[in-house]
């Protein structure tokens, strides 16, 4: 199908953008790699009177290390994070994320702050993200607010955004040193959103017990959402088959994933709780060296 007509604005730099959001709101949408909305638009899910397209907003494209954060500007694409020497040593949980985002294609287009604005809970990054305790940046012509992930997702593709409020930037704070990551999830077909999933974040002391432990859960709830009970049970543990089966299983014990044609709620329970336990496990062998993956 075709979208349904709109005006099509093509700001130059991000005061232009946040004065056309600021007068259109509500009735416009913010276009960045187009890969969701437009999408949204064909099918006519969305009908926005004004499509803002910042694909012209250059500075919102970076990657950088300040202090020992990531700041990660909005309009960095997916490719630009899965190549990214910084990421991949500082933050390989962001890299591993990133390459299980779609296609390719999809990916040279797709962008960081497009997958955060769209919050579909079987994304990789924003769940990647959720684990790294990353905070968001939106700017307005009412000013500049930083959002923690916990006041930033409110449900199923909703978010704290106002209507005249831009993404700007995503900040990710240091890893531990002595950390492990993995990403596991499952789907289907190869690129397809995933059924269910879990970035999990592990860090060992020097007696191998952990220390620190995030849990982020995909496709579990209809936000990102982590698993603090079963972080505890970790705490203090040497990481063994018995202890990352525990703590899946109180990862998945208060969730209750939607079913739907793909898979049932029952399924997909089990499945996530599946896919905890190998993430766990995974994170602590790369923790200890036994993978290339230590962060
Ligand atoms: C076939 C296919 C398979 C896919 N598979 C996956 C997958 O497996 N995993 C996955 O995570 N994603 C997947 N995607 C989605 C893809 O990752 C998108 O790139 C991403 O969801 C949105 O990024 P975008 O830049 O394209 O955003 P857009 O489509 O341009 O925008 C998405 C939404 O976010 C809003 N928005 C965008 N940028 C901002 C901003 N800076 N501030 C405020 N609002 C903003 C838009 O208004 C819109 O509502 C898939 C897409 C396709 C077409």
């Amino acid at each position: 199908m075709k979208p349904p007509s709109f005006s099509y604005h093509d700001p130059t730099g991000l005061g232009e953008a946040l004065a056309l959001l600021s007068q259109y709101g509500d009735e416009s949408k913010v276009l960045a790699g187009g890969q969701s909305l437009v999408p949204l638009l064909n099918f006519r899910l969305a009908a926005p009177e004004h499509v803002i397209d910042i694909n012209g907003l250059g500075e919102l494209a970076y990657l950088r290390r300040t202090g020992g954060t990531l700041k990660i500007g909005a309009l960095t694409r997916h490719a630009s994070l899965e190549r990214s020497d910084l990421a991949a040593r500082h933050w390989p949980l962001l890299r591993e994320a990133v390459r299980w985002v779609a296609h390719p294609q999809i990916r040279n287009r797709g962008t960081v702050g497009g997958s955060v604005a769209h919050a579909d809970p079987a994304a990789e990054i924003p769940v990647a993200l959720v684990a790294l305790d990353a905070r968001f940046t939106a700017r307005s012509q009412r000013g500049t607010r930083t959002i923690g992930w916990r006041d930033f997702f409110s449900s199923a593709l909703t978010t704290a955004l106002e209507p005249d409020e831009l993404l700007v930037e995503v900040e990710v704070p240091e890893v531990a040193p002595g950390s492990g990551y993995a990403l596991a999830e499952y789907s289907r077909r190869h690129g397809d959103f995933a059924l269910g999933g879990a970035a999990v974040l592990v860090t060992l002391d020097g007696s191998g017990a952990c220390c620190g432990a995030a849990i982020a859960l995909l496709g579990a709830a209809p936000t990102p959402v982590r698993a603090e009970l079963a972080e505890k049970l970790l705490m203090g543990e040497k990481i063994t088959e018995h202890v990352a089966a525990a703590a899946a299983h109180a990862a998945v014990d208060a969730v209750s994933p939607s079913g739907d044609i793909h898979g049932s709620s029952e399924y997909r329970t089990s499945l996530i709780e599946v896919l905890v336990r190998r993430a766990i496990l995974t994170a602590a062998a790369r923790a200890q060296g036994e993978d290339d993956g230590k962060a």
